[in-house]
């Protein structure tokens, strides 16, 4: 029994079961997937999206986001970052499925797509400094990918690109004319070239190919479900704190960062996913703060007094971030709603609601 949208061999058994991965992961056995119902109705135009890197901490937002909106979702992922337990509550979820795989070997997607969402890339700094190779080959054959499968389903097509295409900015605050200042042979140069790499080939596709395109400039955004030590400042500050450890601060601490809210960064990616815009648009909160803020708002909002540590500044750490959003308000009438304040409480009650007892 096959149908075009769900063919036999495809699926993830619905399952949550503790570990369910693991086999899965050791070598891929066919007879454990199976068929899901399809959810679209005869007569009812269902949009379908794929969307790489869907178990990642951005990618699994975006995932449960468009399932809310009633989109059905195919999310791949190798789990090179991710994890399974950030999708596990989405698995029963009619619409949703999931591929293990990794975008830089060909996507192969049976039935129509209409969205293409390229999440897929390591995206800290720790991550792309550990995975380097894996970096620069998701972030080029992953991309064309990606975008390959765009053209052959007439789909639209949303790149992930990020803030570091700017590196250390000598224009502040960044608008998306800004041509960014980036060391080509510097060890970030690994993630920031690729997704330049990347958006020159989106840019390319829709010009030679006339692929509906859409690039999207992330800025620092956090919260719930990223990895407790994935190298990036909240997380790892939280993580420091609720273990009573001191904060760890590179260099002096005044470097800036502008950090957004989860939520806030989904609703302008669907916003701009949905328009006909084909950016780049930065998507950010324009709020500055200094490093030494966040790790001091941290501090209150976990009740911790462990101190801060200070240890050396990463090469071409950038020195200030902050978008121009302008380009967002006026196109996609967006901007952030949850202050750092309110964001970061939220992320440290999830935190505790993972930590073991006693660190909490
Ligand atoms: P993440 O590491 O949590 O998610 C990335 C996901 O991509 C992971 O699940 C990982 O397993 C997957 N992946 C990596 N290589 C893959 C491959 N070859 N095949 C299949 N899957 C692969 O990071 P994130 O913060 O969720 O970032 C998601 C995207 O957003 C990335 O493209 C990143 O560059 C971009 N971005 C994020 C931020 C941010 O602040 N979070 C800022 C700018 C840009």
């Amino acid at each position: 029994m096959q149908d075009r949208h769900h063919p036999v061999g495809w699926h993830r058994p619905l399952t949550t079961s503790p570990g369910w991965l693991q086999p899965l992961r050791a070598g891929r056995i066919a007879s454990r997937y199976r068929l899901v119902p399809d959810v679209g109705s005869v007569g009812v135009c269902v949009v379908r999206a794929v969307v790489t890197g869907g178990a990642g901490f951005l990618g699994s937002h975006l995932c449960e986001r468009l399932l809310d909106d009633g989109v059905q979702v195919v999310a791949f992922d190798n789990l090179l970052t991710g994890s399974s337990g950030n999708i596990a509550h989405l698995l029963d979820r009619p619409g949703f499925s999931f591929v293990e795989q990794d975008v830089t070997e060909h996507l192969d997607v049976p039935g129509d797509v209409d969205q293409v969402l390229h999440f897929a890339s390591p995206a800290s700094p720790v991550d792309y400094l550990e995975h380097p190779i894996e970096t620069m080959k998701v972030g080029s054959l992953g991309t064309l990918n990606a975008l390959g499968l765009a053209k052959a389903k007439g789909a639209r097509f949303l790149l992930a690109s990020t803030s570091e295409t700017y590196g250390d900015p000598q224009v502040h605050p960044q608008p998306e004319t800004y041509w960014g200042h980036v060391n080509p042979v510097g060890p970030r140069s690994v993630y920031d070239e690729a997704k330049r790499f990347g958006e020159a080939l989106t840019t390319a596709y829709r010009s030679f190919h006339g692929v509906d395109t859409a690039i999207v400039r992330i800025f620092n955004t956090y919260g719930p479900r990223m990895r407790p030590r994935d190298g990036r400042a909240i997380p790892t500050f939280i993580t420091q704190a609720l273990a009573g450890e001191p904060l760890t601060i590179a260099g002096d601490g005044l470097q800036t960062r502008s950090v957004c809210y989860v939520s806030d960064l989904v609703e302008g990616l669907v916003r701009l996913l949905r328009s006909d815009h084909a950016g780049p648009v930065n998507i950010g909160n324009p709020v500055e703060m200094t490093i030494l803020e966040i790790a001091h708002l941290v501090q209150e909002l976990t009740g911790t007094d462990s101190g801060i540590t200070m240890v050396e500044r990463p090469q071409d750490d950038p020195h200030v971030r902050r978008p121009d959003i302008t380009l967002a308000r006026e196109l996609l009438g967006w901007e952030a709603q949850v202050g750092a304040r309110e964001g970061i409480a939220r992320t440290v009650a999830w935190f505790r609601a993972q930590a073991p007892a006693g660190v909490r």
